[in-house]
């Protein structure tokens, strides 16, 4: 049977959210600081519930559990992938993930956190962390040490439409002003470095300086992949990332798209307009999953979509 999975965001409040996601989106939101939507996860901490059909109101968790057959037989205990939409009112914390051999060992088996990003958009001026400018181990303890992060930060301007990898050991972080959607690794491990001295309910957000030293690349490596795009008649379709773990795209669609769903599963997240597949309508902020076996998805409208799969 040819079913469309539409999933309901999880919304994340943070020290650093605002409204944006409202302003864009019209989503409803939980409050004035909501940071991260979480439109395809099935993590512990944030499990999408299914909106409509003869799923509804279970979670994609326990679709994965009791369902494998929509996800083509794909192996795992947990879905694999995170999809989030971020809008950053102030600067998030100084980062790092592990990989997958790190977070086993030391984050009880949790899996590493390769991510991306897509800038959806950002204020004039825009910024935004990837990658740090120590050129051996030592001098990265030294400037994390004694906190010279003017020095040690790569700091890079953004404008929407941007794209970047961020590989397990990246020291990174999304900066004010920024709305952008984030595809990763189904994991939570943030080995946190620096949080501008910020006290929210009284107390500073725990540091993992040990953990973030651990698993940092040094000297960093700038790994862009090289995006690509084909104008096709109605549509465009761009080639964001292929990494071991997942397939970025993104397509604008001005008229009509048939996209051919040969994967153990697609999601589709609107990052604009509005439309229909195969006759469900679609806006932005919406994310569906196309399950195994799908085949040829019908999409009309005019909108820009993000997919991702593994
Ligand atoms: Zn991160």
């Amino acid at each position: 049977m040819r079913e469309i999975i539409r999933l309901e965001p999880v919304f994340k409040q943070m020290v650093w959210g605002g409204a944006g996601l409202r302003d864009h989106f019209g989503y409803e939101l939980p409050g004035e600081d909501t940071g991260e939507a979480w439109v395809a996860s099935a993590h512990p901490q944030g499990d999408c519930r299914i909106a409509e059909g003869r799923f509804a109101g279970k979670t994609l968790s326990w679709l994965w559990k009791e369902h494998r057959e929509l996800f083509g037989g794909a192996k795992g205990e947990e879905f694999p992938l995170l999809v989030k939409f971020i809008d950053a009112k102030e600067d998030l914390s100084i980062q790092v993930h592990p990989d997958d051999a790190y977070a086993r060992v030391h984050a009880d088996g949790a899996r590493g956190k390769y991510e991306c990003w897509y800038i959806l958009d950002c204020k004039e001026g825009a910024d935004i962390i990837v990658g740090h400018k120590a050129r051996t181990k030592e001098e990265l303890e030294q400037m994390i040490g004694k906190e010279q992060w003017e020095d040690f930060l790569n700091v890079r301007p953004i404008h929407p439409g941007d794209f970047f990898q961020i590989p397990p050991g990246t020291v990174h972080a999304i900066r004010n002003g920024t709305l952008l959607i984030e595809i990763q690794q189904n994991s939570a491990v943030t080995y946190r470095l620096y949080d501008y001295g910020r006290m929210p309910g009284g107390k500073p957000r725990e540091l993992h300086l040990a953990q973030a030293m651990d698993v940092i690349g040094c000297p960093y490596v700038e790994s862009e992949g090289a995006t690509e795009t084909f104008h096709k008649e109605g549509y465009d379709r761009t080639f964001l990332a292929a990494c071991p773990f997942f397939t970025v795209e993104k397509y604008v669609v001005r008229t009509a798209l048939s996209l051919s769903q040969e994967d153990p599963f697609l999601l589709l997240c609107v990052i604009d307009g509005e439309g229909a597949v195969d006759g469900t309508e679609i806006q932005k902020g919406d994310c569906l999953l196309l399950p195994a076996g799908y085949g040829t998805a019908k999409i009309k409208g005019s909108l820009s979509i993000v997919t991702a799969h593994i």
